[in-house]
């Protein structure tokens, strides 16, 4: 097999600036510009045309007026599905583009991208495509001399704001369940990921998504994000994002018209690992965990909770595995890391690490300062890192650092390890590492969080549920109970003559 020469191709890579709305890449209305630069090197990329109130309003309009005639609604169940799989396969058919679009804007290795984020787009857009036509309504039995429905209707017009991090997944998160109960729909990416955002609303409007449907607008959180949530005519807010911005959703939506916000936040997920575990595998996942895709990971295993009589052992092992991911140009073939989102987001994850050295944590392995790859000196990489000596309360247990950083924590007994992964606001996910099944089933059974692993990390699948609780939000992504999130149950009832 011919190997793909990435930093080749990403010399043609055609990267679209517009909006879409309506079925046509439109310019917005006004001529703020945002420049962008990917990452990895610092290089300049497209400018972005900034939306504002305007383009919102636009936007909305296009996919209401495409869900009150019904242009999708209407749509036969099955013909939604069959659609729906036609984009699977276009997603598929350019899945290296979109990779490497994603590579470049965000900085994840174009590997990652293509054999992870492409794969689950697709399978998410494919598995909501095939359920299309397999959720039957209920007549439930209310009596000879009547006849009672009760139909799941689509909400309306739906607006999805998503994060940078797994740009495209996290996307096909929210359209998949949201376009197959018949909604339209107005994307807003992050500034960090437009042009992949672009590259697969066109790809649903190539497949046979009516024009409308579909809308993306680009722009500032604070400016169309703000805007967005604020709009009287829209009737389902669907995020992932950090915990603050979810809750301005749910203050947009008290102070417009209270429509209905589905927060998907932030996580500072524990991975307890007791004396019996398999040690070397728990502690080489939980580091893993909490480094893969530069630690820019809702669910990342930021905290290692570690019983003190293995701590030595557990710490010669996770920097094994922190030493086996250093950061390497994204666009190499085999980088297991590549550069964070942007220097304005390595700024920040080296003021969490300083910040927790000032608090009395100390470097196990990694450092304090950027690291640079050879030939990149603009690029924003940071190496793997674990921290030590770090104590519950600390600025670095409590908050999301959202780079590869990790935090061991020690304990004495299980008790105490619950009382430390419980300790923070976040409530996503949680791990627990024992070979002992009652202790695993009395710790998940005690975490607050919405996903637990035992002796696993990061397993998920289409039909399974995922999402938090506490400050990490209530919605869940994934699985028929996301297709919930976007409909409404409504009653009919009808009298029969006898
Ligand atoms: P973020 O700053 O909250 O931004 C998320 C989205 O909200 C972006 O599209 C952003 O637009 C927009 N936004 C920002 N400020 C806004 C405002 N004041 N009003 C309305 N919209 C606004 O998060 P991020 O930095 O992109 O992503 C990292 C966060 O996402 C982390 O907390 C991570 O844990 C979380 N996350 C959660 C999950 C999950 O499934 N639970 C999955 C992935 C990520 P701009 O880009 O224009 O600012
Ligand atoms: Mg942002």
């Amino acid at each position: 097999m011919v190997e793909t020469n990435w930093i080749q191709q990403a010399e043609g890579l055609s990267l679209p600036t517009q909006h879409l709305v309506n079925g046509q890449l439109v310019d917005p209305f006004g001529e703020d510009v945002l420049p962008l630069r990917s990452p990895r090197d610092g290089s300049a990329l497209p400018e972005i045309a900034l939306g504002d109130e305007r383009d919102v309003d636009r936007a909305v309009a296009s996919a209401r007026a495409a869900f009150k005639d019904r242009r999708w609604a209407g749509k036969r169940p099955s013909e939604r599905g069959a659609i729906m799989r036609r984009w699977a396969e276009l997603v598929q058919e350019n899945a290296e583009d979109i990779a490497l679009t994603i590579s470049v804007e965000m900085g994840k290795p174009v590997r990652e991208a293509l054999n992870v984020e492409l794969r689950a787009v697709a399978n998410c857009i494919r598995w909501y495509g095939e359920i299309a036509d397999k959720r039957p309504d209920e007549n439930p039995a209310a009596g000879d001399d009547v006849l009672a429905l009760v139909t799941r209707e689509p909400a309306g017009v739906v607006v999805a704001v998503v994060p940078w991090n797994f740009p495209l997944t996290m996307t096909a998160w929210k359209l998949g369940p949201a376009l197959v109960a018949g909604n339209s729909v107005v994307l807003k990416p992050a500034e960090q990921t437009p042009y992949s955002a672009l590259k697969l609303a066109q790809l649903a409007l190539e497949a046979g998504l009516p024009a409308g449907v579909l809308n993306v607008v680009l722009g500032r959180g604070e400016v169309v994000g703000a805007a967005l949530g604020r709009h009287m005519d829209v009737d389902v807010v669907t995020f992932t994002g950090s915990p603050a911005v979810g809750r301005a959703f749910l203050r947009y939506s008290g102070e417009s018209n209270g429509k209905r916000v589905w927060p998907e936040l932030g996580g500072k997920s524990a991975g307890i690992i007791l004396p019996d575990a398999d040690l070397e595998k728990a502690a080489r996942t939980t580091a893993w965990g909490s480094f893969y895709n530069q630690g820019e990971m809702c669910s990342a295993s930021s905290r290692m909770v570690v019983h003190r009589s293995v701590v030595d052992e557990v710490l010669h092992y996770a920097r094994l595995q922190a030493q086996e991911m250093a950061p390497a140009d994204p666009l190499s073939a085999d980088a297991p890391l590549g550069a964070l989102v942007s220097e304005n987001h390595l700024q920040n994850v080296l003021g969490h690490v300083r910040g927790a050295i000032e608090e009395g944590a100390e470097v196990h392995t990694g450092s304090a300062e950027r690291f640079t790859v050879d030939g990149q000196p603009e690029g924003s990489y940071f190496a793997p890192t674990i921290l030590t000596g770090v104590e519950p309360g600390m600025a670095i247990e409590q908050n999301e650092v959202f780079g590869p950083v990790l935090s061991v924590l020690t304990v004495d007994s299980e008790e105490e390890a619950i009382q430390v992964a419980n300790g923070t606001n976040l409530g996503l996910a949680a791990a627990v590492w024992t070979r002992d099944l009652s202790a695993a089933m009395r710790v998940s059974r005690r975490v607050n969080a919405g996903v637990v692993w035992v002796n696993c990390f990061e397993e998920g699948d289409m039909g399974v549920p995922f999402g938090g609780v506490k400050g990490s939000g209530f919605g869940r992504d994934k699985s028929a109970h996301a297709i919930d999130k976007f409909t409404d149950l409504k009653t009919t009832w009808m009298e029969l003559e006898s």
